[in-house]
């Protein structure tokens, strides 16, 4: 298929992202299973749930456009999420594998990050405004992930350093 306009590639950006968080979210189950801090695993739990609501926007914004909520593959996430379960199977340290699932959890945030950012730019540049709402509660969410995760990070350092 041939994009051509900015309403064409929105929605393709909206396929990838579908993709994209059906993809993690098969995977954050494992991440969580492999967390051994308890604040991690807390995390980690409740992205996975939001993870669910952002799907359930993602459908609602696809809905708003007429259009099946059909998803196109991300090449980008089946690549974080093929790294993640590579570096997964290769740590046996418990304390390794926290902070390797803190980075690996950031690098697919911030791929979020940037997706959902663009989306809300482009919702609102072609008129959608209760799309980009959608979607920025979304983005704001993946901001909060993020934050947490860095903090979990800090922690880890301090009590390293302590
Ligand atoms: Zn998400
Ligand atoms: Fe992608
Ligand atoms: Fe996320």
């Amino acid at each position: 298929m041939t994009i051509q306009t900015l309403g064409e590639l929105f929605h393709h950006t909206l396929k990838d992202v579908l993709y994209a968080e059906r993809t993690i979210l098969k995977t954050l189950p494992k991440m969580q299973r492999k967390a051994t801090d308890a604040k991690l695993k807390a995390a980690f739990a409740s992205h996975l749930e939001e993870t669910e609501q952002h799907l359930v926007r993602l459908e609602g914004v696809f809905d708003m456009l007429a259009k099946p909520a059909r998803g196109v593959k991300c090449d980008a996430m089946v690549g974080l999420v093929d790294e993640a379960e590579a570096l997964m199977a290769d740590i046996e340290d418990i304390e390794t594998m926290d902070a390797a699932l803190i980075s690996l959890a950031q690098a697919v945030e911030h791929y979020e990050i940037a997706r959902y950012g663009t989306l809300v730019a482009w919702a609102k540049q072609l008129g959608h405004a209760e799309a980009a709402a959608l979607l920025k509660a979304t983005l704001d969410e993946e901001y909060g992930a993020d934050k947490a995760l860095s903090k979990l990070a800090e922690q880890r350092l301090n009590a390293a350093a302590a």
